[in-house]
């Protein structure tokens, strides 16, 4: 008897949890945290259906904090067993994993100093030391390789292109009937700098695929003309280009094109400045792992970018404070939290200035709140005015559009008995579902969270 349960990231893109549960045996696939609307993220506080010492093992598809930052609070709560990632995958959770800590403890911290919890007094999901002890379980491996996770199941990483180390997990029930279950994690996209494309698929009865864009095509590249374009205007208006950004990742991929506008002459030297620590560490780890990467971006790397590593919280004060034009990455990408808050809150009530969106914002951050217009937006207690122009690059995504999605799917060898449509909303899913019946006549599920399918396996 197989099963598997949809803990998260069904009808909506955050907070990815797949339970599969195999004659008795608990494997789950992803530990994300959910983010965005207070009702998804309440969720984060709610118990799993299951107890977690019941869990034998978790795999990890990628470092992503919606597919991981539940792991510190899953450890907090009981689970004893391992959990299995690529080695890139177990580096970039040394980043997210504590950081995430740091800032729910630094939310409650908040909460507690202003008295606006509802708790008293306010406690944090998770702290580091749970984090530390969910990073001691990480067992890091190559791709391509299978690895044996017990109950007769083996696991594989497959590299997805998404992010450093990502991967779409093949499990196998290698014991008996040999039945495979894909688990999609988030797919990257082809022909873009840093990543490689992603891995043709391979064979599966059961498939897990993102949908985040499934009702979207990326805009066509354009060769970084509207990033220069964005910020030329602003620099003429004296004004600084504050971008959230992923801290690992999209950092990577916005270098890379600064420099290359930069050096054929497109965009004039300016000071860039990386204000987050967790991305400078981040920097290092893709140093570390060029085996992994696009062949193109090793020819930028030896040029050795020029940006300006903003090291400690008094740099990044004094940078909100200097009022020079430049262009400054801060994490968090959908701006709920890190230093960028500082710098939106210093830097939104000002016109001369540009935030620039390059990444997808959930509904409920502060992040989807700018982009969608609004005109004050709620920091640090206080509503804030947005006179700063808002301006979002969609082309700059690390997941697949729905194009790009079917294109991977068309890799399959034979059609899945069973597609089911994860980490996307359901708007974005109907579409999908409707152009994947239509161009490929396969069967293909949205599932609803909490919801157990068994499984032919
Ligand atoms: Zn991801």
């Amino acid at each position: 008897m197989s099963s598997l349960t949809f803990l998260g990231a069904a009808r909506t893109v955050t907070g990815s949890k797949h339970l599969l549960e195999v004659d008795g045996r608990r494997i789950l696939f992803d530990c994300g945290l959910f983010q965005g609307l207070k009702e998804l993220r309440q969720r984060n506080w709610g118990p799993l259906p299951i107890l977690p010492d019941t869990i034998d093992a978790v795999v990890l598809t990628h470092a992503h904090i919606d597919h991981t930052g539940w792991l510190p609070r899953l450890v907090g709560q009981g689970f004893k067993g391992p959990v299995y990632c690529t080695s890139g995958t177990a580096d970039l959770c040394k980043l997210v994993l504590p950081d995430a800590a740091h800032l729910q403890e630094e939310d409650a911290k908040f909460a507690n100093k202003r008295g606006f919890s509802k708790h008293q007094p306010a406690l944090p999901l998770y702290t580091q030391e749970d984090a530390a002890e969910a990073l001691s379980r990480l067992k890091p491996f190559p791709f391509n390789t299978k690895v044996s996770v017990g109950a007769g199941m083996e696991v594989e990483f497959i590299n997805a292109g998404h992010l450093l180390g990502s991967s779409y997990v093949l499990a196998t029930r290698a014991d008996k009937s040999g039945g495979r279950i894909l688990f999609g994690g988030d797919l990257g996209r082809y022909a873009r700098p840093i990543l490689p494309d992603p891995s043709p698929a391979v064979e599966a009865d059961v498939l897990l695929v993102e949908s985040t864009y499934g009702d979207r095509i990326h805009p066509d590249e354009d060769d970084g003309e509207t990033l220069a374009r964005i910020i030329k205007e602003t620099i003429a208006k004296r004004g600084k280009v504050i971008i959230p950004a992923f801290a690992i990742g999209r950092v990577e991929e916005l270098l890379y094109w600064l420099f290359r506008l930069e050096d054929q002459g497109r965009l004039p030297k300016l000071p860039v400045y990386v204000d987050s620590p967790m991305a400078l560490k981040g920097i290092e780890y893709y140093n570390a792992h060029t085996d992994e990467l696009d062949q193109e971006i090793l020819a930028m790397r030896r040029k050795l970018p020029r940006f300006t590593a903003v090291n400690s919280a008094m740099e990044s004060k004094a940078l909100v404070d200097n009022d020079t034009p430049s262009v400054i990455i801060a994490s968090s990408g959908m701006a709920t939290g890190g230093r960028v808050v500082h710098h939106l809150f210093a830097g939104l009530p000002d016109p001369r200035n540009t935030v620039l969106f390059v990444g997808y914002q959930a509904a409920g951050t502060r992040g989807r709140q700018l982009v969608d217009g609004a005109h004050y937006v709620k920091m640090y207690g206080q509503q804030v005015p947005v006179h700063a122009r808002i301006e979002k690059i969609d082309g700059m995504s690390s997941h697949a559009d729905a194009g790009e999605i079917v294109q991977w799917l068309r890799t399959f060898p034979r059609a899945p008995r069973t597609t089911y449509l994860v980490h996307g909303e359901i708007v974005a899913q109907d579409a999908l579902k409707a152009r994947i019946t239509k161009e490929l006549g396969w069967n293909v599920e949205i599932p609803s969270h909490g919801q157990k399918v068994d499984l032919p396996l």
